[in-house]
């Protein structure tokens, strides 16, 4: 590798012309830290200036370059104070429309000047307009070209406007771009009929006035694929790197004292399945090596993971140590808690809790419980990754519905648990079956063991799909299965991306069911309400005092009530199969029939209608899973923090699978011939980053 690469790398954003310290700091807001981040920032759309519309061909709702001299500037008063300015050309007329503007620029447009706007026409009242264009008053003697290429639209945040981040592009281009390594072997782009590396970043700044804008919308551009390609290659890479790493640090030895687990097992009221025996065989022999363990169990929602986490825990207590679980909402945190603790506390345990709101007093009790050793058991929440928090020996760390937390913060926690240079093992759970090709991607640090085999005894859900005209007989069948002693959720999913306007819906669901059934309890749970508040109506409902929980999406994982039969999910077309499947699984978990119905707003999309019919078909995750990848449209949001196992830039897991085998296998090939690449992709994709700086 060329010693300028290496630089390029690691050079400071403010060896670009017109950055300063403020500046780089609006940067970092963006992720951007070095010129060649600029270069992996992708226009979020694009604009087309690269030809002049004649005033008298133009038409309401056309974006356009438009170019004139000015016949008219006035202000005037109608209900604002507003500037004027007629444009004319010789084919028509145009008038720019300002709401806001500066003595200089009224002065700067002043009768006689001439003009180029770039804008919306609209139709205004005295005719076609364009308000606030972006526009130049230019001198007609010089030549001015217009755009040569479609003009990018970047993300940008306050106080960085869009053309100082396209000047810094164009200068990370002209300064960065011909020094960028192409290190992906030939062959493979070749097969995959994809471009090199610097003509698709290229081209992704600048591309040519034809380009196919309705592929760059959906990111499926072969340039974009080129860029995503590598980056799912970066991550593999980086992942790879971090699991032989881990090979070559100690962990605590645990070689199986495994009478505390023999009691724990023969007090449970059922027997372990023998996919939850097999996966504790796994860990029971990672847990004896002498490098830290680093297992995945992929199990569907309700297979019984929690008590194999429980099982595995005890391995630890047994021999003096301390085992943290980590849960990705305070709701699945107590839970868990009051799980751990009711199967633990028999045996002597000591089970502590630590979540963000707890009050100092109580958090420093726990502090010290930790770093005493006292605590065997640490439940909580991100609050586990609190600085001055010491373990007194942390032995295992338990990550839950790990698909919630980064691959960065999974690793900090293991780094936290550290004894000079010996690692905690890691166990890492997750409901959210991928299938295979991405979970080698994502995962790739991680060893796998699979729970497909449910509890015994459990009855399939049975899935249906109603118009939402059709509520008022749902309502009646949840007061009749309330009333045969079951209980029912009711879900109000996301409708737009807000916190408060998720909430205000469950707030109407809430008062309509109550409305409606006077002589039923009905819950709400939703996450504007206190941590206390939460658990309070949680707890209710666990318990049977209220029948139905109306509840957002709070609710999705993990939480556990066998009583409930019933789970109504409102504007069902919205969401994604995997989110539908997890919500669906929150029923089913006891031994009675339970079901599903699915309210929908027509007229069903027809990827929609195909969703819901893999619902109604299949109570398989991994299925579900498989399916998911095949039906989601592009623009599907909603369900893809469902697979937010990675940060990335470009590539999307689920819209670009096809890609994940390819990266595995260059991934292979480089790694065994040709090493150099291999620190030079991670550092280009993730940085220098946390992920190793600790390491
Ligand atoms: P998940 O894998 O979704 O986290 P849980 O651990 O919450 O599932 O388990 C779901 C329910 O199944 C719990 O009530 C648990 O006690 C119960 N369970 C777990 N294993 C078994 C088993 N082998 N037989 C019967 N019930 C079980
Ligand atoms: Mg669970």
């Amino acid at each position: 590798m060329s010693v300028s690469n290496r630089n390029d790398d690691v050079a400071d954003l403010t060896c670009l012309r017109g950055v300063g310290p403020a500046l780089a700091e609006r940067l970092a807001r963006l992720n951007i830290e070095r010129p060649i981040d600029l270069l992996f920032l992708l226009p979020q759309r694009y604009e087309d200036r690269t030809s002049l519309t004649p005033l008298g061909a133009t038409a309401a709702g056309m974006r356009t370059v438009v170019e004139g001299d000015i016949a008219l500037t006035e202000v005037v008063f109608r209900g604002r104070r507003t500037l004027l300015v007629r444009i004319t050309d010789g084919t028509g007329q145009l008038t720019l429309r300002f709401f806001y503007f500066s003595r200089a620029q009224q002065n700067g447009l002043k009768h006689g000047a001439h003009v180029r706007c770039y804008g919306e026409v609209r139709k205004g009242p005295g005719g076609l307009e364009m308000i606030h264009p972006e526009y130049r008053i230019i001198d007609q003697n010089t030549k001015h070209s217009l755009e040569e290429t479609l003009t990018p639209i970047y993300p940008t945040t306050e106080g960085l406007q869009q053309s100082r981040l396209r000047n810094l592009v164009n200068q990370a281009i002209d300064r960065f771009l011909p020094r960028v390594i192409d290190w992906i072997p030939q062959h493979y782009i070749s097969a995959l009929e994809l471009p090199d590396l610097k003509s698709s970043i290229l081209y992704m700044h600048r591309p040519p006035p034809d380009a196919d804008l309705a592929t760059l919308g959906t990111g499926t551009h072969a340039c974009q694929r080129r860029l995503a390609l590598e980056e799912m290659l970066a991550h593999h890479l980086s992942l790879r790197k971090i699991r032989e790493q881990n090979r070559t640090r100690p962990a605590i030895t645990l070689t199986g004292n495994f009478g505390l687990r023999e009691r724990f097992l023969a007090a449970l009221p059922f027997e372990l399945t023998g996919d939850q025996r097999a996966t504790l065989d796994d860990i029971d022999s990672d847990l004896a090596r002498t490098h830290p363990m680093m297992r995945l169990v992929q199990g569907d929602v309700g297979c019984g993971k929690t008590v194999v986490a429980a099982a595995a825990a005890l391995t630890a207590v047994a021999e003096g140590h301390q085992v943290a679980i980590m849960a990705p909402t305070e709701l699945l945190g107590e839970q868990h808690r009051d799980s751990f603790a009711e199967w633990l506390t028999p045996l002597g345990i000591t089970v502590a809790w630590l979540s963000g709101g707890l009050t100092r007093k109580a958090r420093e009790q726990v502090y010290l419980a930790i770093s005493n050793g006292d605590a065997a058991v640490i439940v909580g929440t991100h609050a586990l990754f609190q600085e001055g928090l010491d373990f007194h020996s942390l032995a295992l760390v338990i990550v839950d519905e790990q698909h919630r937390f980064g691959v960065d913060q999974r690793l900090s926690l293991m780094e936290k648990g550290r004894h000079g240079a010996s690692l905690p093992h890691q166990l890492v759970m997750t409901a959210t079956p991928i299938p295979r090709t991405l979970a080698m991607t994502a995962y790739a640090d991680l060893d796998t063991s699979v729970i497909r085999e449910l509890p015994p005894g459990r009855q399939p859900i049975k899935t249906v799909a109603l118009p939402e005209k059709r509520r008022p007989e749902i309502v009646q069948r949840v007061r009749d299965a309330c009333h045969a002693g079951h209980r029912a959720y009711w879900v109000c999913p996301l409708i737009e991306d807000s916190d408060s306007i998720e909430s205000q819906a469950a707030e109407s669901t809430h008062a309509m069911l109550v409305e409606a059934l006077p002589d039923l309890s009905v819950g709400l749970v939703h996450g504007r309400m206190k941590a206390a508040e939460k658990e309070r109506a949680m707890q209710a409902f666990t318990t049977g005092r209220t029948q139905i929980l109306v509840a957002t999406t709070v609710i999705e994982v993990g939480v556990d009530v066998p009583e409930a039969t019933l789970m109504i999910i409102e504007n069902a077309e919205r969401l994604g199969l995997s989110q539908l499947h997890q919500l669906r699984g929150r029923v089913g978990r006891g031994g009675n029939a339970s079901s599903c119905v699915l309210l929908y707003r027509p007229p069903l999309s027809a990827m929609a209608t195909r969703r819901i019919g893999v619902l109604r078909d299949t109570n398989d995750g991994f299925e579900v899973a498989q399916h998911d990848l095949e039906l989601r449209g592009p623009g599907e949001v909603l369900g893809t923090r469902q697979t937010g196992l990675m940060q990335l830039r470009i590539a999307d897991l689920i819209r670009d699978a096809d890609l994940a085998p390819y990266a595995q296998k260059i991934a292979g090939q480089l790694l065994a011939t040709k090493p150099a690449a291999i620190n030079a992709l991670i550092r280009r994709w993730i940085g220098a980053g946390s992920r190793f700086g600790k390491v």
